[in-house]
C-alpha cells in the first residue's frame, strides 16, 4: 500500500489517478486537467516535452548512472560547466544530490564546516519565520512551519526572524559571533504561504553577512529558474551558497545542487584530509538527471523563458486585479506565482474537487489558493485557472 505525503491516511480523499500527461495537461479517466501547480512547482517545461524526453532516452541508451566516488562522466562535467556559466558571480563549485532537502542539508554542513575548518566554533543558524527548507531533520529545524513540522519541536541551533530589517540588524547585533550562516528562501517563501518580501531586506542581509563573515545561503529550490520573475534572485543579490532543485531537471527526475562560491570552497581546499566535505549521496550527479537538466537549461535560454514568465505575471495581475471579498485577506503575484490568501482555511474546503470538475488541478493548502504554472502555458489556459479560482468566490 502507498503511504501518501502530508495526509491522514484514514481520512484522505482518493488521489486522482493520472493516465497520461502532456504539456500543461494531466489526463484522468474522466477529465483533462490543467496542472496549475506544475507538479509541486518543478515541471516548468510541461509534461512529455519532446526534447527533454529525447535527451533522457539518448543518455539511457548510453548509461543511466555511474557513481561519482572515484568516477566521473560527460553529462555531469557538462552540467557543472554549464551552471558555472549560467549562474551569477563566482558560484562555481557544484555539489550534486538527489533532492532539495538533501541539498539544503549539504549547504548547512558546508556553512558549519566552513567555520570549523578555520578553527572557529559557530553553532547557530539564522533563518526566517515561516521558512520551509525541506523535510529532513536539519532542514526542518531551520524551517519554521508549525503546520508541517509541529510533531518535531526541538529547536536549539536556530534563530528565526521576520523579514524586517530591524529584526535582522538586532539578530546580527546579538548573535553575530555565533552565527555560521543566514539561510533564506529569497523574495518568495513558498510552502510557508507564498509570502513575498522586498529585495532591500536581502541587500541589508548581504552587508551584514559580509561585515561578520556569516555565510548567506539562498535556498532557490522553489524560486530558481525564473519563478520570481528573476532568473535567480541570486542575480540581484549574490549569496555565498545557492541551493537548486525542483525545476533544475524540468521535473523529470529528482536532482539538486548546492553551489558554493570561491570563498566557501577555499575553506575546504587544503592539505588536511579532515577539511574535506564528508558527504556523498549514492545518486549524486546521476547521468539521466544531468542530461535532462542540460537540455532544460538550453531550452530555458533558447526559448527566452524570462519573457514568458514576465507575460504570465502580467496576465496574472490583470486577471486578479480588483478581486476582493470579505473572505479574502490578500491577493499577491510575483513572476510565475499567484496567491489568494483567505482568512479561514474552511473557505477553501471543497475547492480542489470544484476545480477538478472545471478541468483544473489545484492543490490549495491551509489558507492559500495559488498557482505556480508551467512556463509553456497559453493565455487561455492561464485565464481558465484564474476564472476557476474566481468562480469559487462568486
Ligand atoms: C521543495 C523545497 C525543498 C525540498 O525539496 P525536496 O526535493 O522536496 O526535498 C527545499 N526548499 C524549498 C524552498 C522548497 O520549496
Amino acid at each position: 500500500m502507498i503511504w501518501y505525503p502530508y495526509e491522514q491516511m484514514k481520512t484522505m480523499r482518493q488521489p486522482y489517478k493520472i493516465l497520461d500527461a502532456n504539456g500543461v495537461y494531466l489526463q484522468t479517466h474522466d477529465q483533462k486537467l490543467i496542472d496549475s501547480v506544475s507538479s509541486w512547482w518543478c515541471m516548468i517545461h510541461g509534461y512529455k516535452h519532446p526534447e527533454l524526453t529525447a535527451a533522457l532516452k539518448k543518455q539511457a541508451d548510453n548509461f543511466c548512472h555511474v557513481m561519482l566516488g572515484g568516477l566521473t562522466h560527460e553529462p555531469v562535467q557538462q552540467l557543472s560547466a554549464k551552471l558555472q556559466e549560467f549562474l551569477p558571480g563566482d558560484l562555481d563549485y557544484c555539489f550534486f544530490s538527489d533532492s532539495g532537502s538533501v541539498a539544503v542539508e549539504v549547504s548547512l554542513k558546508m556553512a558549519l564546516q566552513y567555520n570549523t575548518n578555520q578553527g572557529r566554533k559557530r553553532p547557530l543558524v539564522l533563518a526566517l519565520e515561516h521558512a520551509y527548507h525541506g523535510d529532513t531533520f536539519k532542514a526542518m529545524e531551520v524551517g519554521d512551519d508549525e503546520d508541517y513540522h509541529f510533531a518535531f519541536e526541538e529547536k536549539s541551533g536556530v534563530v528565526h526572524i521576520p523579514t524586517q530589517i530591524p529584526a535582522l540588524e538586532a539578530a546580527f547585533e546579538q548573535y553575530h559571533d555565533q552565527l555560521n550562516c543566514f539561510i533564506v528562501e529569497p523574495l518568495l517563501q513558498g510552502a510557508g504561504g507564498m509570502l513575498m518580501y522586498n529585495i532591500d531586506f536581502l541587500q541589508r542581509a548581504r552587508q551584514l553577512c559580509d561585515e561578520y563573515d556569516v555565510l548567506l545561503i539562498f535556498d532557490e529550490v522553489a524560486t530558481g529558474f525564473g519563478r520570481t520573475g528573476n532568473r535567480f534572485v541570486a542575480d540581484l543579490v549574490l549569496p555565498d551558497i545557492l541551493v537548486l532543485g525542483k525545476a533544475l531537471t524540468g521535473g523529470y527526475i529528482g536532482h539538486a545542487a548546492t553551489v558554493a562560491n570561491h570563498k566557501v570552497f577555499n575553506a575546504f581546499y587544503s592539505d588536511n584530509d579532515r577539511h574535506a566535505l564528508m558527504h556523498g549521496p549514492t545518486f549524486m550527479g546521476n547521468a539521466l538527471a544531468c542530461a535532462v537538466a542540460l537540455k532544460g537549461i538550453e531550452i530555458f535560454e533558447r526559448d527566452d523563458y524570462m519573457s514568458k514568465i514576465q507575460h504570465i505575471e502580467e496576465v496574472s495581475r490583470r486577471e486578479l486585479a480588483g478581486l476582493s471579498d470579505p473572505r479574502i485577506k490578500d491577493v499577491r503575484v510575483m513572476g510565475g506565482c499567484a496567491c489568494i490568501e483567505v482568512y479561514d482555511s474552511a473557505t477553501l474546503e471543497g475547492f480542489q474537487q470544484f476545480a477538478y470538475e472545471r478541468g483544473v488541478f489545484c492543490r490549495p493548502f491551509l489558507r492559500y489558493m495559488y498557482s505556480m504554472v508551467p512556463y509553456i502555458i497559453k493565455d487561455d489556459e492561464l485565464i481558465k485557472i484564474f476564472d476557476t479560482m474566481k468562480s469559487w468566490f462568486f
